[in-house]
């Protein structure tokens, strides 16, 4: 099965190792989703995150305990996503030890409010396309910040509540090493740092990785705001930190490389907003600002800003949408068409059905075959098979790993409809 070559190469940043930061300092990469650090005190440890499975959680426990015996005192949470959270049982180690977070912590394992409405099953069905879970290993590569083969046993099983709810940033004493917690939203609104400024190591969550940032996931979430996650990386850049250990990937060493990706990627985020917004202004459709965006030329080749996990269109209409809304300033786009009167249109417009076939198979254009089998799918035509194999292309050269995943899922679905027809 081919990959992008780019996206192989990104596996090298989620590699299984042990990497010591410091001295009695140490995080664990490539062992789950996210990664998991341990800070050893004078006779008790304190971890950060916890990865998304009690396997994983294990695992690394497992490779925690054969560097120090320490009990675990407390655990930090840096945020609230499921894969940061969801091994607290294993890494208690059956203790009653304060769990410490963002005031502002919302755990996305908490059931759900079941009198507010929202489209769950939508939001559970894009995620395992996302993360590419059912798929095949060699389709499933990578999750972009993270290894495709990784455990899945006790998925979201070892989740426990903070106890501790941080409220003002503050200093803390990890026994005997001195830490700082600062409130950074970013990637989520209670994301919160931890920094040893004795050690000049700052732990930043998902604030930043080895990629570009995720602005937007395709899974669907909300506006993420973009103008505070820039300004949190200035923030977070002006600490002058020595290492960098991040949420995902590998950590990053040197004060002047610290502050190059922290730097580089608030650039990215600006650019993005701006580039937007003075499109808009200008009334360009998001179609032609999105298929016109790219990074300047300083910051395009970062191989920390190419995009395996977010990506700058697909920011570009989140921001969009995030500050206007849906209505892109069309007034064409006021008024509505369902997909078949549509689909009837299109192939009327080609000469028939069979001519609109012809034109999809024809197309070297991937984005436009794709489009004309969706008009064909709600004509009832059964093209599934050769829009399974048009995604999988592009899949193959994708360098995003959701984005990827996404393709390689639905073209799975796909056959399975196509497979029960016949
Ligand atoms: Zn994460």
């Amino acid at each position: 099965m081919n990959a992008h070559p780019d996206l192989i190469a990104q596996g090298e940043q989620t590699r299984k190792d042990i990497i010591e930061l410091a001295p009695g300092i140490w995080t664990a990469v490539g062992y789950a989703a996210s990664t998991v650090h341990m800070i050893e005190g004078a006779t008790t440890v304190t971890i950060i995150d916890t990865t998304e499975t009690t396997q994983g959680a294990e695992n690394i426990l497992a490779e925690f305990r054969k560097l120090t015996d320490k009990p675990v005192a407390r655990i930090i949470l840096t945020h609230s996503h499921r894969d940061h959270i969801s091994g607290a049982t294993i890494f208690n180690e059956g203790q009653d030890i304060p769990i410490l977070a963002s005031h502002l912590f919302k755990s996305d394992l908490v059931d759900v409010d079941d009198t507010i409405i929202a489209p769950n099953a939508a939001l559970m069905r894009r995620t395992k396309m996302q993360f590419g879970i059912g798929l095949p290993d060699d389709q499933r590569i990578s999750l972009g910040v993270g290894p495709g083969d990784r455990p899945m046993k006790g998925m979201g099983a070892g989740f426990l509540p903070p106890t501790d709810l941080i409220e003002q940033d503050c200093d803390i004493d990890l026994d005997g090493v001195s830490a700082r917690l600062i409130h950074a939203p970013g990637e989520t609104d209670d994301h919160m740092v931890v920094w040893l400024p004795d050690h000049e190591i700052l732990f930043c969550g998902d604030n930043w990785y080895h990629a570009f940032p995720n602005l937007y996931a395709i899974r669907g979430t909300p506006y993420r705001d973009f103008q505070a996650w820039a300004n949190t990386l200035t923030m977070l850049s002006e600490l002058n930190a020595k290492t960098l250990a991040a949420g995902h990937t590998r950590p990053v060493f040197g004060a002047q490389n610290v502050h190059e990706v922290l730097t580089t990627t608030r650039d990215a985020i600006v650019h993005v907003m701006q580039f937007t917004a003075d499109g808009l202004d200008k009334g360009l459709s998001l179609d032609d600002i999105c298929s016109t965006l790219s990074l300047p030329d300083a910051i395009a080749n970062k191989p920390w800003l190419k995009e395996f996990y977010g990506k700058a269109s697909w920011s570009a209409r989140a921001f969009a949408v995030g500050t206007l809304g849906w209505y892109d300033g069309n007034p064409t786009h006021l008024g509505t068409l369902s997909s078949s009167t549509r689909a009837a249109h299109m192939a009327q417009l080609a000469g028939g059905v069979d001519k609109l076939l012809h034109k999809a198979e024809q197309t070297d254009d991937m984005q436009w075959r794709l489009e004309i089998c969706d008009h064909l799918l709600v004509l009832n035509e059964p093209v599934e098979e050769f829009k399974a194999q048009t995604l999988e292309a592009l899949a193959e050269v994708e360098i995003n790993a959701t984005a990827r995943n996404t393709y390689f899922s639905a073209a799975q679905q796909l056959r399975q409809i196509a497979n029960s027809r016949s």
